[in-house]
C-alpha cells in the first residue's frame, strides 16, 4: 500500500474562511442560540477523548455495530454516485461527527474501497479522494489521527487518498459551495445545537419521559426541526448535484403518544441514577433539574417531513433498524451477564456524557458512583423486550 499517499492535517484556519462564506442567517442563528442558552454545559459536548478505559475510543462498540449494519447502504450509494456523476477525477467525501476512535475510519474506508474497486471493475481511472473528517473543535482529533495507520491497512486497492480534519459545527457551513460528492454521518445528528427553552416543568429528568408535559415534546421537536433543516440547507449548498448523503441517527418508533419512552430508555436510566445521588444527599436537586440532554430521537415520519419541506434532497431510501446498547436477551438470562451488560451500557453512556456532566456538576458529582448506579438500573431492566428506540438510516440524493 506504499503508493497510497495519506496526508493528515487539521486545517483550523480553514474554518475562518468558511465562516466568511456563510455570514448569513445561519451564523447569526448559531451565535444567538449560544448566547441565549442557559445550558452552558452543551458547549462541552464531545465524546471522552484518549484511549483509556472510559474513553469513547474504547466504548463505542454500539456505534461500530451500527456501522457494520449499514455497509450495504454505503456501498450502493457510493456506486450509484460514481455512475451518476460519470466517474469524477477528484472526489471529496466528508464524515460529519467523526469523533475519536476506530469507528472514525470504518465508514470512510468502506467508501474509499468501494470507489476504487468499482472504478477497476468499470475500467475507469481511480480518482484522487479527499477525505474530510469533521467534528466539533473540542473533539480529540489527535486520537482520531492515530488511527490513520490502521485506515491505511484497511484500503484494499492502490489509490490516492488525502485525509484532513475539519473542526466546526455541522449546523454551520463547513465546506466551499458545490464541493462535496458524498457525505456520511453516523450517530451524530440526533445531537441538537442547544437544549430547547421551556423545559422547566419537567424536573429531575434529563429528557422526555412518559410523565413529561406535552410542551416538552413540542420544545424538543421544534429544536430538532430548526437544527435538521439548517443541517440540510448547509449541506445542500456544499454538495454537488447528484451527490449522496447517508445519515444514521437514533430515532423512535411511531406511537400514538409522542412522550412515550420505554422504561429502560438510556436517558431515563441516567435520570434515575442522578435521582439516586440526590436521595443520598450527594448532589443537589436544583443542579439535576437544570441538566437536560441536547438530543432528539425523531420518528421516521418527522424526518421524512423535514426533508420534503426543506426541498433540496430526494429520499433514496429510509430504513429502520433495531437498537441494542449491548445486552441481548440471551446474554441477560443469567445474573453475571446482566451485571456485565449493565456495565457495558453504562460505559457507553459515560463516554458520551461525561464531558457535559463534569462541565455542569463539577466536583459535586462522583462519576464512578453515578455510572455504578446506571449499571445497576440497566441490570434491573435486562429482560424488558418492548423498546421504543430505533436506528434510522436515510440515504439522500442532492437534486
Ligand atoms: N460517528 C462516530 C461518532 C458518533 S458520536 C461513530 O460512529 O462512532 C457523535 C459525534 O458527533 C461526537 O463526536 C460529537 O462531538 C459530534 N457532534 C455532535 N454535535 C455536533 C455538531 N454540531 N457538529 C459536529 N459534530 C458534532
Amino acid at each position: 500500500m506504499d503508493s497510497i499517499s495519506l496526508r493528515a492535517k487539521a486545517i483550523l484556519a480553514r474554518q475562518v474562511n468558511h465562516e466568511c462564506d456563510c455570514k448569513s442567517d445561519n451564523e447569526n442563528y448559531s451565535d444567538d442560540e449560544e448566547r441565549s442558552s442557559k445550558y452552558r454545559f452543551v458547549s462541552a459536548l464531545s465524546m471522552s477523548g484518549g484511549n483509556g478505559d472510559n474513553s469513547y475510543s474504547t466504548n463505542s462498540l454500539l456505534q461500530k455495530r451500527v456501522l457494520s449494519k449499514i455497509k450495504t447502504v454505503l456501498v450502493e450509494n457510493t456506486k450509484e454516485m460514481m455512475t451518476n456523476l460519470d466517474f469524477p477525477k477528484c472526489i471529496k467525501i466528508a464524515d460529519l461527527g467523526c469523533s475519536s476512535g476506530p469507528n472514525t475510519f470504518l465508514a470512510i474506508s468502506q467508501i474509499v474501497n468501494t470507489i476504487n474497486v468499482f472504478c477497476k471493475e468499470c475500467n475507469q481511472n481511480q480518482p484522487e479522494i479527499d477525505c474530510c473528517l469533521n467534528d466539533l473543535p473540542s473533539n480529540d482529533f489527535n486520537t482520531t489521527f492515530q488511527f490513520l495507520t490502521s485506515f491505511n491497512k484497511k484500503l484494499t486497492q492502490e489509490g490516492s487518498c488525502f485525509v484532513s480534519g475539519i473542526p466546526g459545527s455541522f449546523y454551520s457551513r463547513l465546506f466551499p459551495r458545490k464541493s462535496l460528492h458524498f457525505v456520511h454521518s453516523n450517530y451524530s445528528i440526533h445531537f441538537l445545537s442547544k437544549v430547547p427553552d421551556g423545559l422547566e416543568k419537567n424536573k429531575m429528568s434529563v429528557y422526555i419521559t412518559s410523565s413529561s408535559p406535552l410542551s416538552e415534546y413540542k420544545a424538543y421537536l421544534n429544536q430538532f426541526q430548526r437544527d435538521f433543516t439548517t443541517f440540510l440547507r448547509m449541506r445542500s449548498e456544499e454538495m454537488v448535484s447528484n451527490g449522496r448523503m447517508v445519515l444514521t441517527l437514533i430515532g423512535r418508533n411511531t406511537t400514538d403518544d409522542p412522550l412515550y419512552r420505554d422504561c429502560c430508555h438510556f436517558w431515563t436510566l441516567l435520570s434515575k441514577s442522578l435521582c439516586d445521588l440526590v436521595f443520598e444527599g450527594l448532589v443537589s436537586a436544583s443542579k439535576v433539574n437544570t441538566f437536560k440532554m441536547p438530543f432528539y430521537d425523531p420518528t421516521k415520519e418527522e424526518v421524512t417531513d423535514l426533508i420534503r419541506k426543506e426541498g433540496s434532497f430526494q429520499i433514496n431510501d429510509l430504513e429502520t433498524h433495531g437498537f441494542d446498547l449491548g445486552h441481548s436477551i440471551e446474554d441477560c438470562s443469567l445474573q453475571p451477564h446482566r451485571v456485565k451488560s449493565g456495565q457495558k451500557e453504562a460505559s457507553c453512556i459515560r463516554a458520551v456524557t461525561e464531558t457535559m456532566l463534569v462541565a455542569h456538576f463539577g466536583d459535586a458529582i462522583n462519576i464512578d458512583t453515578l455510572f455504578n448506579k446506571y449499571a445497576f438500573h440497566v441490570s434491573q431492566h435486562a429482560t424488558c423486550t418492548v423498546k421504543t428506540t430505533v436506528t434510522l438510516v436515510v440515504s439522500l440524493i442532492r437534486s
